[in-house]
């Protein structure tokens, strides 16, 4: 009689769903998971903080459509896997914590770690559960693929206790179950495409918004289509960009604020009416505004304000059945409109004052200047991550992206210190093409020692480190008895961390030193920090709103 033994059961489970990735931290009880991951062929990478880990792992379900395992140990490690949880819970991202927990037949004893994991996961997961046996694994397992893949995507965590882990199993007694096919790509109502079609037709000033959802479902040929085929204008949003290239002629991203303002019909393709996009509310949108609002999520539909017409299922089969009805009874929306013209002067006036700031070669160097020496010398699919409150919002418009899933950012959760586990992820995913990861200094230090894991896995990132000091502005000097709470170290050398680990630092104060530390990291085969001052004191172009709508 053959017998399993239960970390093996649970690996090979996750690889018969066609999990590729796990990331975590090791320790008591969950050794033998990662081992047997190694074993059983799924690719297992250490981290130094299960928070990044946990990121990555959301990370990888964002860019490959099925989710990655993040590994906590029992306690402090499974409550540190939450941050991740919860942020693929914000963003809509499938992943699979894995919490090693205590022995069961101590719960309540006051076990080492002992914790209330399964309660405290439940609030950011579809689905939380501990299996009740050795052999009924693999049913578990299923359940927490399926869960975070079918419908809305998200998160969804498994409890394994120590006894379950170790424990043994006939083999005959397992419960298998068949490999967790991809879901299935639901469609709208035809009265509502129809009806989507009428509204678009009837507006005089339309725009369409591509979020990520589009991008998560896969739909950038269909959304393209769309686009070239009706002539709408459009704008991304911040991880929705590159699903139709950013230097597309009917993107009007550099008139964003005015298309929000002034479009009198809003076809969203996949992004909610949160926060991001000021709620859909008055000052921001019009108050008639019609939206017509595509989600795989039902309940989506009508958050924040009534949707003029609701587009229920998938992305790519629903802009699908558009284009089928397109097909049948072309529509395009007229090529010279006062619409069309105001956008393109809103346009036109904002590139040229960001044109200015990304010309000024003065140091010390402003975020413009910076980020503009990156774009011009990143590859064209390179994958780019962007995190930091300045860095990554001017980063939005300055960085184009030319294809769908190329950026990565703080999202829905605005989380902070996500950077380097999202550039790991994309760089495990994507081992090809270049990624890098442009990082404010304060973002970077939440989780910058994993410059060391992407060095021992040899993952040739390229971390920029935007530097001013601190948290949204330093100051160059300060009382050392008294710091003020948004400085960090002046001048901090951050470069000099990661050749402790065997990759390449690079330091810039100018233009000239930033152009050529850039060409040199960028050509390197080890991971390596260009870290650039700049002025501590650098801001955004004025803005026409506050950056949060209240
Ligand atoms: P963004 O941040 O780009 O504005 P959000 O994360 O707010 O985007 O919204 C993405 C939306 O896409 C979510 O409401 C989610 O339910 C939806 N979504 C996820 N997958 C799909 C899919 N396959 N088809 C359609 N919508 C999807």
């Amino acid at each position: 009689m053959a017998e399993i033994d239960g970390a093996t059961l649970i690996v090979r489970s996750l690889k018969q769903h066609g999990v590729e990735h796990m990331f975590g931290v090791v320790g008591f009880p969950v050794v033998p998971i990662a081992f047997a991951a190694q074993r059983e062929g799924i690719r297992y990478l250490g981290f130094r903080n299960e928070q990044s880990a946990s990121y990555a792992a959301g990370a990888v379900g964002y860019l490959t459509g099925r989710p990655a395992a993040c590994l906590c140990v029992s306690g402090p490690g499974m409550i540190h896997g939450i941050a991740g949880a919860s942020n693929a819970w914000s963003n809509a991202w499938p992943m699979i914590l894995l919490g090693g927990a205590n022995d069961s037949f101590q719960n309540g004893m006051g076990a080492f770690q002992e914790a209330p994991q399964v309660e405290a996961a439940r609030p950011f997961v579809k689905y939380a559960a501990r299996p009740d046996s050795v052999e009924r694994v693999p049913y578990y397992v299923e359940q927490a693929v399926r869960s975070s893949i079918y419908g809305r995507p998200g998160a969804t965590y498994l409890d394994l206790p120590n006894d379950i882990i170790v424990g043994q199993a006939d083999e005959d007694a397992v419960e298998w179950c068949p490999p967790c096919a991809d879901p299935p790509r639901s469609q709208a109502d035809p009265a509502a495409i129809e009806r989507a079609l009428e509204v678009l037709k009837g507006s005089e000033r339309p725009l369409v918004i591509v979020g990520k959802g589009s991008a998560y479902a896969r739909a950038e040929d269909e959304v393209r289509q769309f686009i070239e085929a009706t002539k709408l204008p459009f704008l991304p949003s911040p991880m929705g960009k590159g699903v139709v290239p950013d230097d597309h002629p009917l993107s009007v991203a550099s008139a964003r604020s005015d298309a929000l303002k002034g479009a009198d019909a809003i076809l969203l393709l996949g992004a909610r009416l949160n926060w991001i996009l000021h709620f859909g509310k008055p000052p921001r949108f019009r108050p008639d505004v019609k939206i017509i609002q595509l989600d795989i999520h039902p309940e989506e539909i009508g958050t924040n304000i009534p949707a003029e017409v609701g587009l229920v299922g998938d992305a790519k089969a629903i802009v699908g059945q558009l284009n089928a009805a397109l097909e049948a009874k072309p529509w395009s929306y007229a090529s010279e409109t006062p619409w069309r013209a105001e956008l393109a002067e809103a346009a036109a006036s904002n590139k040229a004052a960001v044109l200015a700031m990304e010309q000024d070669h003065s140091a010390p160097l402003g975020y413009y200047r910076v980020l503009a020496e990156i774009r011009d010398q990143v590859p064209r699919d390179a994958l780019l991550v962007c995190e930091g409150s300045n860095t990554m919002d001017i980063s939005r418009t300055v960085l184009p992206n030319y294809g769908a899933r190329e950026r990565l950012d703080a999202g829905t959760f605005g989380t902070m210190g996500v950077g380097l586990g999202f550039a790991i992820a994309a760089a495990v995913v994507h081992p090809d093409r270049k990624v890098v990861c442009v990082e404010g200094d304060s973002a970077f230090g939440f989780s910058g020692m994993e410059v060391e894991t992407a060095c021992r896995y040899q993952l040739p990132i390229t971390f920029v480190i935007v530097n001013n000091n601190g948290i949204a502005g330093g100051v160059d000097d300060f009382d050392r008895d008294r710091v003020p709470p948004t400085v960090y170290t002046p001048k901090a050398r951050y470069e000099k961390m990661i050749e402790g680990f065997g990759g390449k630092g690079y330091y810039a104060e100018t233009s000239e030193e930033l152009a050529l530390a850039l060409k040199e990291a960028l050509a390197q085969k080890v991971p390596t920090i260009v870290n650039v001052m700049i002025d501590p004191k650098a801001a955004r172009k004025p803005q026409k709103f506050e950056w949060l709508t209240r």
